[in-house]
């Protein structure tokens, strides 16, 4: 069995990720000195250095966002980053943030994510890989997997788009002179009232905490809505990242994957249509029926790339790295113990 596959690669690079993002923060919050590892954990009533941004009353380690969900509510006070992007663009606009508060952010988020896309989700984010780690552990455990049906799935796009339309519409309304400036307080966190990782994230630092807010019909309505993602994210186990599919995170990313430096390309006359690559795709996604001038590089491909690893024609699928082919198909034999790795 080989070791240095795709697959491995991206397992660990997932773990690396999980373990940066979300335990550094754990560590920086609890201050816990856990000698030997790989850890600085700083505690919490020492003069942090200035990169720390202690002025704020809070630290992080790198002051920015990321593109994936680097949630805020990973811990209490401390954090490897500040939140996600979609936390970011969400408050910045309901509050107003001058200029030269945002361009930055903004401009940091377009460069990670036109370089890199939705790898962001298939290789680093750390939500991603919980539920995709909730899927394995179904597998093992030798449960099937579950289908979502044709007719929701062609809802789908149509949700994700609508529902990122949605928390940037509620944004932007309360800073438009139409009386709707008293939403300020309930409009800046639509994002994170509606996420599901405010609700796991802290299940791996051990608090259970269901935090939804019934106290005014805004909060009533995020809170329902909040609840429902959650369930959605809890159905990992039986779906292949469902949540994954309608994240706002993931729609805004989709919006450059068309054009990333980061893509696929396929040699169609390759390929042979075996279908392996939708059966092996997290995402569902259809490489197998592209026609001639589709694109492979749609807003649902979060770039994990197991198509290509998977792919059993010579040449057929390529990932292509600022023009430069870095990784491509191989000829494999159509075997049963090949179509039989192919499942989920
Ligand atoms: S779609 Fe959202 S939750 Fe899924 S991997 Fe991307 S950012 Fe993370
Ligand atoms: S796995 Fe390769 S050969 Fe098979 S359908 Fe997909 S692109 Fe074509
Ligand atoms: S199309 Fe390929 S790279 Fe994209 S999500 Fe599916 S398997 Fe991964």
């Amino acid at each position: 069995m080989k070791l240095f596959t795709l697959s491995n690669t991206r397992r660990a690079v997932q773990i690396i990720a999980f373990f940066l993002l979300v335990y550094t923060s754990i560590f920086l919050t609890t201050g816990i000195d856990i000698e030997g590892l790989p850890f600085v954990s700083v505690p919490k009533d020492v003069v942090r250095p200035e990169w720390y941004a202690p002025e704020k009353g809070y630290t992080e380690v790198f002051d920015t966002y990321l593109p994936i969900k680097s949630c805020r509510f990973i811990a209490d006070e401390n954090r490897a980053f500040r939140a996600c992007f979609m936390h970011f663009a969400n408050e910045s606009i309901v509050w107003n943030s001058p200029p030269e508060e945002w361009i930055p952010h903004l401009l940091l988020f377009l460069f990670a994510a036109l370089i890199f896309a939705r790898a962001w989700c298939g290789w680093i984010c750390p939500l991603g890989f919980i539920s995709e780690s909730a899927f394995w552990i179904r597998k093992k455990l030798g449960f099937k997997e579950r289908k979502i049906p044709e007719k929701i799935k062609q809802y789908i796009p149509a949700f994700k788009y609508g529902f990122l339309s949605f928390v940037f519409l509620l944004s932007l309304l309360v800073i438009l002179p139409i009386g709707l400036s008293a939403f300020q307080g309930e409009f800046s966190i639509v994002n994170c009232a509606t996420c599901p990782a405010r609700t796991i994230f802290p299940l791996f630092a051990g608090k259970f905490s269901l935090d939804f807010s019934f106290s005014n019909p805004v909060y009533f309505l995020f809170s329902i809505i909040g609840i429902a993602f959650l369930l959605v994210f809890i159905s990992s186990f039986f779906f292949s990242r469902p949540w994954c599919r309608i994240c706002p995170s993931g729609a805004l990313l989709s919006l450059l994957n068309p054009v990333s430096f980061l893509r696929k390309e396929k040699e169609k006359e390759k390929c042979t249509s075996c279908g392996i690559c939708e059966r092996i795709c997290p995402m569902d996604n259809t490489t197998i029926q592209e026609k001639k001038g589709d694109s492979i590089n749609t807003g649902n491909c979060i770039r994990c790339f197991r198509c290509v690893e998977h792919c059993p024609e010579e040449d057929c699928l390529k990932v292509k790295f600022f023009g430069k082919t870095i990784y491509k198909s191989k000829y494999k034999e159509k075997t049963e113990s090949l179509l039989d790795s192919t499942k989920k």
